[in-house]
């Protein structure tokens, strides 16, 4: 069972400390052992303190490569306050690449404010969750994974705190990735974003490309967006500037936002993740190699909207998605 947590490091302090967190854990193979998650800390000094988050999905690559190179590559000199990273932060999924812990089947990004039983996953939950109150804000990156291929996006939560829904939009605004997908009322209960919200820690996530695989494009966005983030949120003095507003304001509605497949087949995208598209426009080919005698199928956008996933997999199984059609909404607070 898993239980204590040891941080290696100091997370006060000016100067650059990398080590992990050491989760008591026994199994099988791990008699006495611990899982380790890799943590680091950069102070410049006084001033807020951000957590940036990644690899809460071991398939997802892109988030994992900015942390890394943020933790070893920016100057503390540079910093006005501390930047903790946590660039592995389900190091067992990610030791295996895979979505979900292999030592207790657990989605990460389901695992805060008590969603996963006790285990591994659920005690570094517990530990990040302890570390919200001395945040002044989270990032936290993700990508499409295996599964699929996103728009580059921020993601925020709509809250009814007014001054916590100020800060999402400012710092979604900040982050000036083409694309908001606002998280409404339907989002995860138990994900970060909503253990974040829980304490009023502002914070943005983020959909970086995605397909196994680390995209370059995907790759410069996020950093960029990372660097804006960080000098929004007054740790970094300086950062790139950005070279495009946010383009579109999106949010995943209802069930309709899914383009289902009903059959198993070979997908043909016809557009990209971050096209508009209107209801009844097609999305995806579905050629049934199965039944050959079968004419292709066209796959439909069944609202108006912006393409903000499709598939990642070229072989889809019924009840897989084949794109995610995301609705367009007003830019929030747009007058402010
Ligand atoms: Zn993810």
């Amino acid at each position: 069972l898993a239980g204590s947590v040891h941080c290696e490091i100091a997370l006060d302090g000016y100067g650059r400390r990398v080590g992990g967190l050491r989760i008591t854990y026994s199994d099988d193979v791990h008699a006495f052992g611990h899982v380790r998650v890799p943590v680091g800390v950069l102070s410049g000094g006084a001033g807020s303190t951000v957590l940036l988050v990644a690899g809460s999905h071991g398939d997802e690559y892109e988030g994992q490569a900015i942390a890394l190179g943020l933790l070893h590559g920016l100057d503390t000199t540079s910093l006005s306050g501390t930047l903790i990273v946590l660039p592995a932060l389900n190091a067992p999924a990610v030791a295996q690449a895979r979505r979900t812990s292999p030592l207790d089947q657990v989605n990460m990004n389901r695992a805060f404010l008590g969603g996963a039983p006790d285990g591994p996953s659920a005690a570094i939950a517990r530990w990040v969750q302890a570390m919200l109150p001395r945040c002044a804000a989270v990032i936290d990156l993700h990508s499409g994974g295996r599964t699929a291929v996103y728009a580059d996006a921020a993601l925020v939560t709509r809250v009814a705190d007014e001054a916590l829904w100020r800060a999402h939009v400012a710092a979604a605004r900040a982050a000036a990735l083409p694309v908001v997908q606002v998280l409404g009322a339907s989002s995860a209960s138990t994900s970060l974003n909503s253990a974040a919200a829980a304490q009023g820690v502002p914070m943005v996530a983020m959909e970086l490309g995605g397909g196994a695989r680390t995209d370059r494009s995907s790759l410069a966005h996020g950093r960029a967006a990372t660097l804006r983030l960080l000098q929004h949120f007054g740790v970094l003095q300086a950062s790139p500037p950005a070279t495009h507003a946010v383009q579109h304001w999106v949010e995943v509605s209802g069930p309709e936002a899914a383009v289902v497949v009903k059959a198993e087949g070979v997908i043909e995208p016809l557009v990209d993740p971050g096209t508009p598209v209107a209801r009844g426009e097609p999305v995806a080919i579905l050629h049934h190699w199965r039944e050959p005698e079968r004419p292709p199928s066209e796959l439909t956008a069944a609202c108006d909207g912006l393409v903000l996933a499709i598939a990642a997999r070229g072989n889809l199984k019924p009840g897989d998605h084949a794109a995610l059609i995301a609705s367009l909404l007003e830019e929030p607070l747009a007058h402010d």
